[in-house]
């Protein structure tokens, strides 16, 4: 059998998100790379009205751009006091230049005088695989936690300080990266598209083969 390593392009800029991924699917099969890897500069825009949507978009551009399979993600917090709010307009919540410090002081602020039993809230992520050929693959994670009346922690990013895990009785903020990587709505979905990775693969494998 000849040694063939198919790639895998993140659809993100963020080096962060590619080296969670880098772990997350290590055993996929293939070779990971950035878009900088790829010699890919150009930026999609999330303009979609589903978390699919933006993930969809975004891995039919990058498997166009580098010739490969692609995988995107989009991903959100749900707050139930709030309607489902941020939801997919989680990074643009609080303006769109706003920090990741502005962000949670404008929802702890939208949930000023909300109970604590009616602080429910989960993060969503769905990641979308598209193949050279066409072939579009969705998945999905969500970790469900309470909305805090505080800051905790300094782990993470985003709204990790404010998301209390019951079970771990911590805010997501601070928990080790490898325990976040764990549980996180992220590591939900990263382990069903890596079974999906799997199976590509060994089509890949095959198909060169032959
Ligand atoms: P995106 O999927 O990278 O576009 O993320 C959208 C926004 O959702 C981020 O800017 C964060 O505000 C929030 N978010 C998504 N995942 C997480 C997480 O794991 N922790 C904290 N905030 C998150």
């Amino acid at each position: 059998m000849r040694d063939i390593v198919p790639k895998l392009l993140i659809a993100s800029n963020n080096q962060g998100k590619v080296r969670e991924y880098r772990f997350l699917l290590r055993n996929s099969g293939f070779d990971i790379i950035s878009p900088e890897d790829a010699g890919i500069s150009e930026t999609v825009a999330e303009e979609g009205s589903t978390y699919e949507e933006n993930a969809s978009i975004k891995a039919v551009t990058y498997s166009r751009l580098g010739q490969t399979t692609a995988l995107a993600d989009d991903s959100g917090l749900e707050v139930d006091a709030l309607g489902g709010k941020p939801g997919i307009k989680s990074a643009r919540f609080a303006g769109e230049a706003a920090s990741d410090v502005e962000k949670v002081d404008f929802l702890l602020g939208k949930l000023a005088g909300v109970p604590w039993e009616e602080r429910t809230a989960h993060f969503k992520c769905v990641i979308a695989i598209v193949t050279p050929t066409g072939r579009l693959e969705l998945c999905q994670g969500e970790c469900h936690g309470m909305i805090s009346f505080e800051v905790r922690g300094e782990e993470g990013f985003g709204y990790d300080p404010i998301f209390y895990l019951p079970g771990k009785g911590k805010c997501m903020a601070e928990l080790p990266p490898e325990v976040k990587n764990q549980i996180s709505h992220r590591a939900q979905a990263a382990h069903r598209a890596q079974l999906i990775l799997q199976q590509i693969y060994s089509q890949f494998v095959d198909s060169h083969n032959c």
